[in-house]
């Protein structure tokens, strides 16, 4: 499933390729994702130039004059840039052509998504009441101790809480617990301030590392091959139950916790 640092990367290859080009067609082949994708999405984009690709949580917002194309990957979906001639697979459902080139959204599993918003796109239901940015100035130590101590979860639950943080997926959670030394069943309200310090932290390398190892398969989103150019960057934890931790060779432990695959050192992380 593309997580943040996949959606960022997207972010920053399909850009340069795209930004201050013109809309000359929208081709929608399937219109069945999460939701309907709009039928006038044509007639709102053509000859509207992309004034910039920014991103909110997992969301990609395409910015134009009069509206965003708010667009979500969902659990396989990828962009590409290709040849506007280039023949669609199965499961490339909407291009929006840009001349000779396209932006082409595969989705194999259709849980992407596509919305034409007007107006401020910050105050659309899907992004209204996101919490901060997990690389922003809005999330630090002081915030995510006040979350913890209003709820009483565990904290991977806290951490992978949308309310409270943005885009921090299973796998990132997993890391940065890890990174921070704190076991993932640990109650919330027993995180001290010093311990949000450490985790915060511990988010931000985490996501930052990601962003970097994407940056080198960035030649992927002009591949024709169809591969969506993801990575999986030096994961530590997850993925590795029964293995032995990295730092202390203890052997790494497996559990569950919201049905999410969730891997720690009994050791290292209490
Ligand atoms: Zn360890």
């Amino acid at each position: 499933m593309p997580e943040l640092p996949e959606v960022e990367t997207t972010r920053r290859g399909i850009a340069p390729h795209l930004v201050g080009r013109s809309v000359t067609g929208v081709v929608v082949r399937d219109h069945r994702l999460r939701w309907p994708v709009p039928a006038g999405l044509g007639r709102h984009l053509v000859g509207q130039p992309l004034e910039a690709v920014e991103r909110r949580a997992k969301y990609l917002l395409l910015r134009f004059p009069t509206g965003t194309v708010l667009l979500h990957l969902g659990m396989s979906g990828s962009l590409r840039i290709v040849g506007a001639a280039t023949p669609a697979d199965t499961h490339d459902h909407v291009d929006l052509v840009f001349g000779a080139q396209a932006l082409r959204l595969r989705d194999p599993r259709r849980f992407g998504s596509i919305h034409w918003v007007t107006g401020d796109p910050a105050r659309h239901p899907l992004l209204a009441r996101l919490g901060p940015e997990p690389l922003g100035e809005g999330f630090d130590a002081a915030c995510l101790h006040a979350a913890a101590h209003r709820r009483r979860v565990a904290a991977k639950t806290l951490l992978m809480d949308s309310h409270v943080v943005v885009g921090v997926g299973n796998i990132y959670a997993n890391e940065s617990l890890f990174r921070a030394g704190i076991r993932p069943t640990r109650r919330s309200d027993r995180l001290t301030r010093a311990d949000c310090e450490r985790l915060v932290k511990a988010v931000r390398t985490v996501l930052k590392e990601a962003i970097a190892v994407g940056g080198t398969t960035l030649r992927d989103f002009v591949r024709e091959d169809g591969s969506p150019g993801y990575f999986v960057s030096d994961l530590r934890v997850y993925g590795r139950g029964g293995e032995t931790c990295p730092v202390c060779g203890a052997v790494l432990k497996t559990t569950r916790l919201g049905q999410r695959a969730t891997v720690y050192c009994p050791k290292c992380q209490r």
